[in-house]
């Protein structure tokens, strides 16, 4: 059975103040929950911060981004390592922001992925179509050669135990969701590339639909056989909207 997970994609929003007060107020909102996994993803500069705060909860930890090599003159960047020792057991990788304005491609998706699980980190590799790319009905090649190219190379253990989220690029901060049937469609195809590619694997791994989620459509999307979780941005930001999701 693959459990559910509920991960919150804070974005470049939250001072460290307003990201240990949020999860301050979801700790004890959640407390009772133990079968849906709780993953908070904050800005860099909050992590170690709402690690402190979160440690003997049932809520995760996950950085927004990383870079992929080990140590050295990269101004600016963040290593596994360094991830990993600010609490972290997740990675969000390949968002579609970081594809759009930060020029983040399936090769440089599949060394983060890579160098994620070097580091003990779990990988949420992002993948998802734009408005486009949908009218242009190239929706599934264009996820299928995200999903080729982001998951490439991937030993067994890393094969299940990566989570793949279907973000569908229209429907990111736009208040338009996918119907629960066209998420499901595209979740059930992934999971058909999946197999093709890591055979049983694609049994054990996660793919969570992201894309205006809210606790209103939630319920319906995770009735959905294929969508395990849901990758949320703006409805994680406050305690209370992200604890109606986390209790669907
Ligand atoms: C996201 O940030 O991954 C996301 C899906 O955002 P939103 O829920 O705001 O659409």
């Amino acid at each position: 059975m693959r459990k559910p997970l509920m991960a919150g994609n804070w974005k470049m929003n939250k001072t460290v103040g307003e990201a240990v007060a949020m999860v301050k107020a979801l700790k004890t909102a959640v407390a009772d929950v133990t079968d849906v996994e709780i993953l908070v993803c904050p800005t860099y500069t909050a992590l170690y911060a709402v690690y402190n705060e979160i440690k003997d909860s049932n809520i995760n930890l996950g950085a927004q981004n990383l870079f992929w090599e080990a140590k050295g003159a990269f101004t600016g960047e963040i290593s596994p390592s360094m991830v990993k020792d600010a609490g972290c057991s997740y990675v969000i990788i390949g968002h579609s922001e970081r594809r759009q304005y930060f020029g983040e491609t399936d090769e440089t998706v599949n060394k983060r992925t890579k160098a994620a699980f070097g580091a003990g980190l779990i990988p949420i590799v992002c993948v998802g179509e734009t408005l486009e790319e949908r009218e242009k009905n190239i929706t599934f090649q264009v996820v299928e050669t995200q999903v080729r190219g982001g998951l490439a190379n991937l030993t067994a253990e890393e094969s299940a135990a990566v989570v793949i989220a279907y973000e569908p690029v229209w429907a990111i901060g736009t208040g338009k969701t996918a119907t629960p049937q066209q998420a499901q469609e595209v979740h059930a195809f992934i999971r058909k590339i999946y197999k093709e590619i890591y055979g049983d694997a694609a049994d054990k791994v996660r793919i969570l639909y992201g894309g205006s989620v809210n606790p209103k459509n939630v319920s319906d999307l995770m009735k959905q056989s294929d969508i395990d979780g849901g990758l949320v941005g703006g409805a994680s930001l406050e305690a209370e909207s992200f604890t109606q999701l986390v209790k669907y």
